[in-house]
């Protein structure tokens, strides 16, 4: 079980800032800058590009959902979205608000 799928179950705690039957999004413990969000399917799903067509679709239009308000909630010109997936092998999102790329902390 990946460390996500512990936070869908509960079993490790996690900020959440939006769910919905099938997605889930919440604080990435360690932000790249504020408000920075990872959102992810509550399928177990390693990859992103793994991830069957419809699946894929809804996990975009939330991420889209969740970036228009994190857009509002933390304000900043716009919300970066990145993909990596180095670390956690189960499918997910960056959601990285920001003004100036001196925002992140990479
Ligand atoms: P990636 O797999 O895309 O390289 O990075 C995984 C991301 O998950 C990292 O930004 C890391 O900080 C975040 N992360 C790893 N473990 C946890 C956790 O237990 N809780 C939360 N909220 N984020 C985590």
């Amino acid at each position: 079980m990946s460390i996500f799928s512990k936070i869908i179950a509960g079993e490790i705690p996690a900020y959440v800032v939006a769910e919905s039957n099938d997605f889930l999004a919440f604080l990435d413990i360690n932000p790249l800058a504020k408000g920075h969000v990872l959102v992810i399917p509550k399928k177990e799903v390693d990859y992103l590009f793994d991830m069957d067509d419809e699946l894929y679709a809804g996990l975009q239009l939330f991420a889209k959902i969740v970036a228009k308000g994190l857009k509002q909630a933390v304000p900043c010109i716009k919300v970066g979205v990145v993909v990596i997936g180095l670390e956690v092998p189960h499918a997910h999102i960056h959601l990285i608000p920001v003004n100036r790329v001196d925002d992140i902390n990479f």
